[in-house]
């Protein structure tokens, strides 16, 4: 492609995705396509000659498009947010010019100290305090994954990178069963097997895990010579929001010299809230702690901003230094490789400077606490419906329900099939997650454009889908 085609493709590239955007709400939120459908439309073989960019173009429409779920849709109340604001879809345009492995200072340092400051601006933007340092990785999991494998080494003071895992004390993690899944695969990654994950017990409105509880399976486990090497807490659990007490948390890891990771890859954006604050009161007792503003603060995936307050620990875990990469100004310069499991990095500074900047703290702030104000009301509507039960929240903008209209059978499966006809229907999109061992239905806020007519939308949406069911009688 010449510089004069790129430039009449860019800026078509450029119109379509504002058309795409300024239309996305006509569109069903989740993809009516079936199994397969996409796939048998593709070509086996690829083309072997060029083909010209209007076909390519015309095919992303008439191809690709119906097979999107559309994560923009002002609609979308499924899963957690991936939300993608204007200022930063324009940073990652330029961020694909760019193109830059920013595995080292010297490969982009404006990338490296840029990545610096907007770290040191969310971890203040948060509260987080001065004695963290940040790095962004490309997902919480893999900061996860590095947090766990940090506090494997500091327990068995790095024998583990050295001589590997067998013949080592078992070592041991903490987490109640509301922390994600990514937490499950570092621990089966790191070598620490599912085994060793012991599962915390969960008291409160907030669903966190018990302190008391925590300590007792620490001490029991030093008893029995086991390695105790890390506390993972959520801050905003997947499933309905929960939020461990890290205040009291931290004070038992404290005490045992346990690492302690938190999890607030959602909730952490609302932090920049100071009223939403009380929720990480402790955070800052803590080791490590990570969040997505790729999910809720208006910025692209991938970029997962993960604190530590000894950065040291971290690269002398993950940091490998070969001939190849080492370069002469390595004194006071921050090679960020060193600080993630790949060795290749994205530009991911760039388009949070430019969310940042763009909206401002203050705008940040303005469209969390409206996603929060609405969560609230909404869940004040469902639970004033007769046909609906409120069953947990809102914690922040997360809350979760049911359809239980009185003399219905199998609750389980009537939500079950009230949650397909629903993203059938296209209107919204909703997910499930089991909550005490009930079918419940999750619905958060947190999309760039949703109004508070887009939230009534949905609900209209599900009281009409409910209301069209044939209810499985009890009995
Ligand atoms: N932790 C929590 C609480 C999450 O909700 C999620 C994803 O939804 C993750 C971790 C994993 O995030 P990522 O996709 O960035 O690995």
């Amino acid at each position: 492609m010449d510089e004069d085609s790129f430039r009449a493709w860019a800026h078509r590239a450029a119109d379509w995705s504002v058309d795409y955007l300024a239309g996305v709400a006509e569109r069903p939120v989740r993809a009516q396509v079936g199994p397969g459908e996409v796939f048998r439309q593709i070509p086996a073989a690829p083309p072997a000659a060029g083909e010209p960019m209007e076909a390519i173009f015309a095919d992303l429409d008439r191809l690709i498009l119906p097979g999107m779920t559309h994560w923009q849709h002002p609609r979308f109340f499924a899963y957690f947010p991936a939300n993608a604001s204007p200022p930063s879809v324009v940073a990652e345009f330029v961020t694909a010019a760019l193109a830059a492995q920013c595995m080292l200072w010297q490969t982009s340092p404006a990338a490296t100290e840029l990545e610096s400051r907007v770290t040191d601006w969310l971890r203040d933007m948060i509260g987080l305090g001065p004695d963290f340092a940040g790095v962004i990785q490309d997902s919480a999991s893999g900061a996860t994954l590095a947090a766990l494998l940090t506090a494997r080494e500091r327990a068995l003071a790095f024998a583990g990178n050295r001589e590997g895992l067998a013949g080592q004390r078992p070592v041991r993690v903490y987490a109640s069963a509301q922390v994600h899944s990514s937490i499950d695969k570092a621990v089966r990654i790191a070598g620490i097997g599912d085994a060793n994950l012991v599962r915390i017990p969960v008291t409160g409105p907030l669903f966190g895990m018990d302190p008391a509880a925590l300590d007792a399976a620490i001490r029991a486990d030093q008893a029995a010579g086991l390695l105790p090497a890390a506390v993972v807490a959520c801050l905003g659990g997947t499933s309905i929001g929960a939020c461990d007490p890290l205040e009291a948390v931290a004070a038992v890891a404290a005490r045992h010299g346990v690492y302690l990771h938190v999890d607030a890859a959602w909730a952490g954006s609302a932090m920049i809230c100071p009223e939403f604050r009380d929720l990480m009161r402790g955070a800052e007792q803590a080791d490590s702690l990570v969040f997505n503003p790729h999910k809720w603060l208006f910025t692209h995936f991938d970029c997962s901003a993960h604190f530590v307050k000894d950065p040291r620990a971290l690269t002398d875990t993950l940091g490998l230094r070969p001939p190849f990469l080492r370069t002469l100004e390595r004194e006071g310069v921050v090679d960020y490789n060193e600080w993630s499991i790949p060795l290749g990095r994205r530009f991911r500074a760039l388009k949070l400077w430019f969310v940042i900047r763009s909206y401002g703290v203050e705008g940040l702030r303005d469209m969390i606490r409206r996603h929060v104000a609405w969560a609230r009301a909404l869940a004040e509507r469902v639970a004033a419906h007769p046909d609906f039960e409120l069953v947990t929240g809102p914690i922040l903008s997360l809350f979760t329900f049911r359809y239980a209209p009185a003399g219905a059978g199998d609750l389980d499966a009537l939500n079950e099939r009230l949650v397909a006809r629903i993203n059938d229907d296209g209107r919204t999109y909703l997910t499930q997650t089991r909550h005490d061992g009930r079918f419940v239905i999750r619905f958060q806020i947190g999309q760039t454009t949703t109004t508070w007519r887009d939230v009534e939308i949905a609900w209209e949406a599900v009281q009409e889908v409910a209301a069209s069911l044939a209810p499985t009688r009890a009995g």
